[in-house]
């Protein structure tokens, strides 16, 4: 029985993914310099963006790339406006708070999409602010933010702007966006394995950020020069994940690229909302916002239910959940992204009805 992984991240891979890894590369053999230089290629040419940014990949989970890319490429000097809906958005607050950066908030609640509008308010109303962060699609409730009215918001101030784009790059729409830097990862939508993460860098940007970032190992700066001179990682390098990585954009070039990806995450988000619905659970995020990438459902009320038995319990049908993130409401998360379909959802909806049934009974029968 295959594990179905509907989290956010470590996510189901491929059969063909898992295999590409099956071998060993040294870190300055010519066939995975030539690897690593078509993986970064790919990754600024998926979305149209290999003239005006490059693609700078660093070892570690996304977290390992937000603060590489934020140390990097938000100045020492500058003042970063955060709007936030969730916990990765009061992440980038943490990140930038550590590394000294002048952060001002607006925090609109998890369970809400950001509004461009305030934000075009929030800039107009503080001049002295020079960059924006926000979060594509905020994985704590899986709310879908208006990028692209944001975007154009803040390039309209002449501000710069920083997107953790992690769990919707590779299903969702990211071309022709005016940002400066933009971070995602392996193991999300692009269906790989984890441990890589990588930022699109706006080249003439990147060009000035040499004394930003504090750290060795996650200066983006120095790694991007590192690439640049002798396409080498400046430190051991991932070599089998590079490879996962390669075969994953092969499979996402066959399923015909982001557009039929987004489709099937909308096959799997909707079947999954009908069938839990069914079984009497109910989503908790207005349908207008719900990315296809993650849902959150409210947490039964009655005494049965305590996550960690129902996490346990579903898990040997080989489902794997999460717990919820958002402190709002009791809730836990079923992905719907990974190398998953319909069926697959189809069968761990099967799955949760079961273990709710099981569960309900055996707490009637010690009652
Ligand atoms: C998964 C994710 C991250 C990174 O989390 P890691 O656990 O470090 O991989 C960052 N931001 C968002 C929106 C995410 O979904």
């Amino acid at each position: 029985m295959r594990t179905l992984l509907l989290t956010p991240g470590p996510l189901t891979t491929t059969d063909e993914v898992r295999a590409a890894m099956n071998r060993d590369w040294g870190s300055r053999d010519e066939e995975f310099v030539t690897m690593s230089e078509r993986v970064r290629a790919r990754l600024a040419s998926l979305y149209g963006y290999e003239r005006s940014h490059v693609a700078v990949p660093v070892q570690g989970s996304g977290t390992f790339g937000v603060e590489a890319a934020l140390q990097t490429t938000v100045p020492r000097d500058a003042h970063l406006l955060v709007a936030i809906n969730g916990a990765y958005g009061r992440r980038i607050v943490t990140i930038a708070e550590r590394y000294g950066r002048r952060v001002s908030k607006i925090d609109v609640g998890d369970e809400a999409a950001l509004d461009p509008a305030a934000i075009a308010h929030a800039l107009a109303n503080d001049p002295s602010i020079t960059d924006v962060a926000v979060v594509y699609v905020e994985t704590t409730c899986g709310v879908l933010n208006p990028l692209a009215e944001i975007a154009s918001v803040v390039h309209r101030a002449g501000k710069r702007l920083f997107v953790d784009a992690m769990s919707g790059f590779g299903s969702l729409p990211l071309a022709g966006l005016q940002f400066t830097t933009l971070v995602a990862s392996s193991n999300k939508g692009l269906e790989s394995a984890p441990g890589l993460a990588f930022a699109l860098i706006d080249r003439a940007h990147l060009e000035r950020c040499e004394r930003n970032a504090t750290s060795l190992a996650l200066d983006l700066f120095a790694q991007w020069r590192g690439f640049e001179r002798d396409g080498q990682w400046r430190f051991t390098p991932p070599v089998q994940i590079v490879a996962a990585l390669d075969k994953a954009l092969d499979l996402l070039e066959r399923e015909g690229g982001q557009a039929a990806r987004q489709k099937r995450y909308e096959t799997n988000c909707a079947t999954l909302i009908a069938g839990l619905q069914q079984l009497g659970y109910a989503s908790l995020l207005d349908p207008a916002i719900q990315a296809p990438i993650i849902v959150t459902v409210r947490a039964p009320t009655e005494a049965w239910y305590e996550f960690n038995l129902f996490y346990d319990t579903l898990g040997i049908e080989g489902v794997r959940i999460y717990p919820g993130k958002t402190t709002a409401a009791a809730s836990f998360r079923v992905g719907c992204i990974g190398a998953v379909d319909a069926r697959d959802m189809q069968r761990a909806v099967d799955a949760i009805g079961r273990t709710t049934n099981r569960l309900r009974q055996s707490h009637a029968a010690t009652a």
